[in-house]
């Protein structure tokens, strides 16, 4: 993959994201690195739907630019990124969004229980990583630390900010973040009416048993 590539699929990714409803404006951010460790970002303050692929920053592993057009700069939330590439070698890709409905459970300060199989390839529980301002290096070295504590958890949720999910490629990271999404509203709506039930931690393991 040449930088070229990189920035074509977080460009793609970009879309997909804006597409689906996940991203509005400028609010989240996606990058994959290379295997030259280069990372792709998307760019700060520019709205999704006037992006082009030669908008999209490269960065090394510190967030130093490495290759952008004049004016552009990475992510303002590019230490975020760089936190979970740096503490997690098997993961490549990272989607940051503020999604309706992660929101709501990030302000509530409450992790979305696994009730529903979507969020079982996802990790099951989807937790929340305490609050940090925003652009700080904190936010990233919280969630990481997050995820290394749960080795199988592909995404969580940011206190009173958004979501963040991982992946191998980006098409799994972007799977996580609209499963995740999905099954927030589920559990919002759910909550409405009554009180869901859980899955257990023997109904997960028999998913993964049927489902390898
Ligand atoms: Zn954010």
């Amino acid at each position: 993959m040449n930088i070229t590539d990189q920035r074509e699929q977080v460009y793609r990714m970009a879309l997909r994201l804006y597409g689906a409803g996940l991203i509005r404006l400028s609010a989240g951010n996606v990058s994959l690195r290379g295997d030259d460790g280069l990372i792709a970002i998307t760019p700060s303050g520019l709205w999704y739907e006037k992006m082009q692929p030669d908008d999209i920053v490269i960065i090394d592993p510190n967030g130093a630019v490495v290759d952008a057009k004049p004016g552009h700069k990475p992510s303002s939330e590019w230490a975020l990124h760089t936190a979970i590439l740096a503490a997690l070698p098997q993961v490549n890709a990272v989607i940051h969004t503020h999604s309706i409905y992660a929101l709501v459970f990030a302000s509530l300060v409450k992790e979305i229980p696994a009730i529903s199989i979507e969020l079982i390839p996802a990790g099951g529980n989807i937790p929340v990583a305490p609050y940090a301002p925003a652009g700080t290096p904190e936010v990233g070295r919280g969630a990481a630390a997050v995820f290394q504590s749960r080795p199988g958890l592909k995404g969580l949720l940011l206190q009173n900010h958004g979501l963040v999910t991982i992946g191998e490629t980006l098409d799994r990271a972007f799977e996580y973040a609209l499963d995740i999404e999905t099954a927030a509203q589920a559990y919002h709506l759910a909550l409405q009416v009554g009180q869901p039930v859980t899955l257990t931690a023997e109904q997960i393991d028999d998913f993964h048993r049927y489902h390898g």
